[in-house]
């Protein structure tokens, strides 16, 4: 059965969004790419189980958080993006240092909500603007802080619909990564942090907040680092390397980069996907000119080049 056809006969059995080729540039924040080949926003685990066995096809699957980490090529995705829906936004106190978060909870609600029950230890996040499944996936950190030094469990489903847990310990986090499978959906994630004066925990937030605010730009259609800082070879970060090249005044079409924190490429309205990552592989290759070092890349691309 082709596609369409599957995504037909699905949209009368599931109460979830599913859409055939969906806009993608409302839902990441450079708001920019192509179309999805397929959509699908899940109204609960019982759907998304439903629709892993329903669809078969070779597509590749990919969730999508809110959009703060990912560049969408022009030619859109040939696969399935799915995005959670309401289901998976729950948060709960399990006892007094632990929160259970739904994969689509944002991270500063999750941190409003520890700060709430006097949880501290995830104050961090307050400071990053993407989804607990995106924060899950990228190990997301500031100031020394990342997801896994807090983070207990992760409950997680395959291609194949299997709903797993698993536990901390049995998971290997690094730098902005680990070696959870692609495959796995997040659903959602245990929490530890520890009973703490919610005063103290407020205050901590605040002093984050505010060395972010000087440090990086906000309101602006960005993913934030576009390269993770280098582990070997420098003590140098992205930013600086960036800087020695000369980088920071570069421009192609609207894809700029911003004047106060130059690991992060904006989108002014007028970029194009092309744009972007053409910049992003300019100031790579005038980095390793310049300096040797070859940047990695911490935003992922996906999408076919139109
Ligand atoms: C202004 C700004 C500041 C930022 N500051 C920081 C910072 O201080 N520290 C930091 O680490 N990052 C920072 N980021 C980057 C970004 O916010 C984080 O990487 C964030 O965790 C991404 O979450 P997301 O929901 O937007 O994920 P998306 O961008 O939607 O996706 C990112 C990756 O996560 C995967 N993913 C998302 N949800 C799930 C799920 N449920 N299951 C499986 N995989 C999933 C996607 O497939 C993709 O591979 C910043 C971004 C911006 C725009």
């Amino acid at each position: 059965m082709n596609i369409s056809k599957q995504v037909q006969d699905l949209s009368k059995k599931l109460s979830g969004k599913i859409y055939y080729e969906y806009d993608m540039r409302r839902l990441n924040w450079f708001n920019l790419g192509g179309s999805a080949k397929v959509f699908f926003k899940p109204n609960t685990l019982e759907e998304l189980i439903f629709f892993l066995k329903k669809f078969s096809n070779s597509l590749p699957i990919k969730v999508l958080g809110v959009g703060s980490n990912i560049l969408i090529r022009e030619g859109g995705y040939n696969g399935v993006i799915i995005k959670l829906g309401k289901y998976f936004s729950h948060l709960s106190k399990l006892d007094d240092n632990t929160v259970i978060s739904g994969s689509a909870v944002l991270d500063k609600q999750l941190s409003n909500f520890a700060l709430e029950n006097s949880i501290g230890g995830l104050e961090f996040l307050s400071c990053i603007p993407g989804s607990i499944g995106g924060a899950i996936r990228m190990n997301s950190g500031c100031y020394g802080y990342d997801i896994s030094k807090c983070i207990a469990s992760i409950q997680t489903v395959d291609r194949n619909a299997i709903v797993r847990t698993i536990k901390s310990e049995k998971i290997n986090f690094f730098y902005r990564g680990s070696n959870l499978s692609d495959d796995f959906i997040f659903l959602s994630g245990t929490f530890k942090g520890k009973k703490q004066d919610s005063k103290k925990i407020k205050k901590k937030m605040e002093k984050l907040s505010t060395i972010k605010k000087k440090s990086q730009p906000s309101r602006i259609k960005t993913c934030g680092s576009t390269f993770k800082n280098p582990t070997s070879q420098t003590q140098k970060k992205a930013w600086e390397l960036i800087k020695e090249a000369h980088c920071e005044n570069m421009k192609i079409g609207g894809a700029t980069i911003s004047e106060k924190h130059s690991n992060f490429f904006i989108n002014q309205g007028s970029a194009t996907s092309n744009d972007m990552e053409n910049l992003i592989n300019l100031v790579r290759e005038k980095v390793f000119n310049t300096t040797g070092i070859k940047l990695e890349l911490e935003l992922q691309i996906i999408g076919e080049k139109k």
